[in-house]
């Protein structure tokens, strides 16, 4: 049987880096096994979930490289799952439950005060007929809780942990239904995988403990679960929860910091182990090698230098066609820029560094930096420039720096000041690419430009 998957974002703030990790996982287990990858939008939560986080997270995982064959919102399926809990109440799987938020928080109260750890103490599982017609009579409206086993312990085996167990004792009965008619996540979440025929389940370490309690819902809906595997949590290198404080927590601060998609899900298969190897990866590759057996359950330290250097690997691969869809959203490029592009990416580590180098070939004379024009006041500079001048004028960009060399000009004397008077910087892409590129006209004017400058510092 072919997987369906499914990544389930909670639209209650920016898409984080972990949850994008649990979406790519999904997306390449279904690649790799010619599977479904769906998207559901959990937006139980309608007083923190807002309409602006979901279009932003669909955004980051299309700018990521995913796709998905159908999005639901469960904000729509609430009939669903009320004829369901329906259901569990009718079989007395499920009661009513009138305790209110207060009393629910001195039960807690009282637990915690005996030193025992708190959860439902199930008083409303007891009511005879009486109460509940009293209770509701002074204008309660119910929840409703599942009853959960009192005995035995629940067990599965996830995919990434092994054999988990919970005691069933200490769940607790939980609500799977609020009082104003919408599910809780446990209950959403298993009546949805199972009529989207979801076959793995595959999300982040924090939802371990919930898994007792969805399998305890597959038994009592007389479903079969699906097969469980958790993603251990993504720490900063200090191993604390990875946050702002690790220099990036959102998809949306490594997009701004200039990464590419391909590094970052480069970086997020290699750092679970879902792809073996330490090296650069392209989707092909990425979907090839993925395993969800080869996952390791130990935590991820999200190293954002390791990111990097992925990200220099992948510019230097990208062709100039590739690097212009990626720089689109940022800058505005002419026509034939690809050319520069590729000239320029060994000398870029992010996106960010394109517009800071592409001057170099867009300007008729690019801006001079203070590093550039100390150069070109040194001793000798000058005359290089005049000769770079000359030579130019005379026998055109064919040969010139042969005709420069065969003056006497070689190596850093030469190239420092030319470099400087034509990139306005002392670093970047190779000499002889940007000459190649610019036409004689542009490597005229900025020999002029420096030798103008020179000059103009002299007098
Ligand atoms: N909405 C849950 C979350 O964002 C989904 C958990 C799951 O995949 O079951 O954590």
């Amino acid at each position: 049987m072919k997987p369906r998957v499914r990544f389930a974002p909670s639209p209650t703030g920016p898409l984080h880096v972990g949850n994008a990790r649990t979406a790519l996982y999904n997306w390449l287990f279904a690649q790799r096994e010619g599977g479904t990858f769906l998207l559901r939008i959990e937006d139980t939560d309608p007083e923190r979930s807002l309409q602006g986080y979901e279009e932003g997270i669909l955004e980051d995982l299309r700018w990521l490289g995913l796709s998905w064959s159908e999005v639901s919102r469960q904000s729509e399926r609430l009939q669903i799952y009320r004829r369901y809990a329906e259901r569990l109440l009718d079989e007395g799987r499920a009661y009513r439950c009138y305790c209110t938020p207060e009393e629910l928080a001195e039960m807690k109260r009282l637990q915690l005060a005996e030193g025992r750890p708190p959860r439902y103490d199930g008083r409303c599982r007891r009511l005879g007929e009486a109460e509940r017609r009293r209770l509701e009579a002074s204008g309660r409206s119910p929840s409703l809780r599942f009853s959960v086993p009192q005995e035995g312990e629940t067990a599965f085996k996830d995919l990434v942990f092994g054999r988990k167990a919970f005691r069933n004792a200490e769940i607790g009965d939980f609500i799977i239904l609020r009082s104003d008619g919408w599910p809780t996540y446990n209950f959403a979440c298993v009546v949805d995988d199972h009529l989207m025929g979801i076959t793995h389940v595959i999300r982040g370490e924090d939802h371990l403990s919930n898994t007792p309690r969805q399998i305890l819902l597959y038994r009592a809906l007389g479903w079969d679960p699906p097969q469980f595997g958790h993603l251990p949590l993504l720490l900063g290198p200090d191993g604390k929860i990875l946050s702002k404080r690790h220099g990036a927590e959102s998809v949306g601060d490594l997009r701004q910091m200039g990464i590419l998609p391909v590094a970052l899900a480069n970086y997020l298969a290699l750092l679970g182990g879902a792809v073996k190897g330490d090296e650069v990866l392209g989707w092909p590759e990425l979907i090839g090698r993925f395993s969800l057996e080869g996952i390791s359950s130990k935590q991820s330290i999200f190293d954002l230098k390791k990111l990097l250097w992925l990200n220099r690997a992948h510019l230097r691969r990208a062709s100039g066609e590739e690097l212009k869809g990626a720089l689109q959203a940022l800058l505005t490029m002419p026509p034939g820029v690809e050319a520069y592009l590729e000239a320029l990416k060994d000398n870029a580590s992010t996106l960010l560094d394109f517009p800071k180098l592409l001057p170099i070939f867009l300007e008729e004379v690019p801006p001079m930096g203070e590093d550039a024009l100390s150069v070109l006041k040194e001793e000798g500079a000058q005359g290089v420039i005049e000769a770079a001048l000359e030579e130019l004028t005379g026998g055109g960009k064919e040969g010139w720096i042969e005709r420069l060399t065969e003056r006497g000009l070689k190596g850093r004397q030469l190239f420092r000041p030319l470099r400087a008077a034509l990139t306005g910087r002392t670093e970047g892409p190779e000499l002889r690419r940007v000459i190649e590129l610019l036409g004689e006209e542009r490597l005229k004017a900025r020999l002029d430009a420096a030798l103008k400058l020179i000059r103009g510092g002299q007098g």
